[in-house]
């Protein structure tokens, strides 16, 4: 067997401890006779896996006791829906960050749903810096304000977190599109009034997504939304008003402990990241073949977009690239060139390879 080094945005790399681990416990669970995706997600062996994950969660990113964590289905994409359902039953009107794609989506559902306000946005720098605090102009019945920290496909994250409170108002809940980014340093949730997360980036793999929302939150939902939405019936379920995924369920919690015991927290675990997307970015930096558009301040420590400066040489660079074992480092279909998703899973022995592979494809062919 081998495993190559795998830089996907998503589904992307797992780590190979957690893979091993679900392994050796796929057929028989802890000596149960069955494997965790043959349990009921009522057995009290499932509610226990399920309990453990969110605590491990909890004490990761130090939860508050006033937030919930849910454990749900339908992606990050779904909570686009599920965010102006949840938090418009008051009137208001939505207020949003427009920083590229998957802001634009996020936005677009809102509008489709009742309207929306574009409070800042990155499109007069062409998606290459994040809105200033000052640039920020909420609409005077905001009901909440939302953003997406890490632009998975622009490879734009936030450096700062842009609440309203910092603007001058304090009742206007934050609500944040962590998909690419959560776990990967520590953050404030308190800042917050909903994060989410699908969680096929750095969290376990695709089918499960992660909200954590602040319970007094919970009362302002519209009432015309479908019962699977709504944050207050799923919260007081246990995210169990139907069958959650479960199987993605344990493998999370295989990925908290891993976060927990193996990297020891994430204040490591943001070094460590932190190292490897510097590295990267000054060896693009360093070389004439290969260049990043981001302004410095908000490049995206998770998912490192870049171009060769010889459209011709995209082809050869992958081939080669695959050739040594360096997987997925096609950029999005949407906007083409490279991308190197640098998630937790993806160990710093896989960038230095990944930079020495760069540097010599650029001697030879550059
Ligand atoms: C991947 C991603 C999404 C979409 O996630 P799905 O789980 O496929 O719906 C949304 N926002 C961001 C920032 C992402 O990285």
């Amino acid at each position: 067997m081998t495993r190559h080094y795998n830089f996907c945005a998503g589904p992307a790399a797992l780590p190979e401890a957690v893979l091993e681990r679900a392994k050796d416990e796929l057929l028989d669970y802890q000596g149960r006779g069955l494997s965790v995706m043959e349990m009921s997600h009522r057995s009290p062996e499932f509610v226990a896996i399920a309990e453990r994950a969110e605590q491990d969660l909890r004490d990761l990113l130090e939860i508050p006791a006033n937030y919930r964590v849910l454990f749900l289905q339908g992606g990050a994409t779904m909570q686009f829906a599920m965010v102006p359902y949840n938090l418009l039953g008051l009137g208001g009107t939505p207020n949003y960050l427009y920083t590229g794609i998957w802001a634009k989506k996020a936005i677009a559902e809102a509008q489709h749903l009742g309207g929306a306000h574009v409070a800042a946005s990155s499109e007069s720098n062409r998606l290459t810096a994040v809105p200033r605090p000052e640039d920020i102009e909420l609409s005077s019945d905001a009901a909440y304000l939302h953003y997406t920290a890490n632009e998975t496909i622009g490879g734009l994250a936030f450096d700062y977190v842009p609440e309203p409170r910092s603007l001058g108002d304090s009742s206007v809940p934050v609500v944040c599109d962590m998909s690419s980014s959560i776990l990967s340093a520590p953050i404030d949730v308190a800042d917050y009034g909903v994060i989410y997360a699908g969680a096929q980036k750095n969290i376990g793999p695709a089918g499960l997504t992660v909200v954590i929302v602040r319970d007094d939150l919970l009362d302002r939902g519209r009432a015309d939304m479908p019962s699977l939405f709504n944050y207050k019936t799923l919260a007081e379920a246990g995210s169990m008003v139907n069958t959650p995924p479960t199987y993605a369920w344990y493998l999370a919690g295989l990925v908290f402990q891993w976060l927990k015991h193996d990297v020891g927290g994430l204040a490591n675990m943001g070094a460590i990241n932190q190292r490897k997307a510097s590295k990267l970015y000054s060896a693009i930096d360093n070389s004439g073949l290969y260049s990043n558009p981001i302004v410095p301040g908000n490049r995206s420590r998770m998912n490192v977009p870049f171009v060769l400066a010889d459209d011709r040489l995209n082809q050869p660079f992958l081939d080669e690239a695959e050739a040594a074992g360096l997987l997925n480092l096609n950029g999005h279909r949407s906007v083409g060139g490279m991308r190197a998703s640098l998630y937790n899973a993806v160990p710093e022995a896989a960038v230095d390879t990944l930079i020495a592979f760069m540097t010599d494809f650029e001697k030879r062919r550059g």
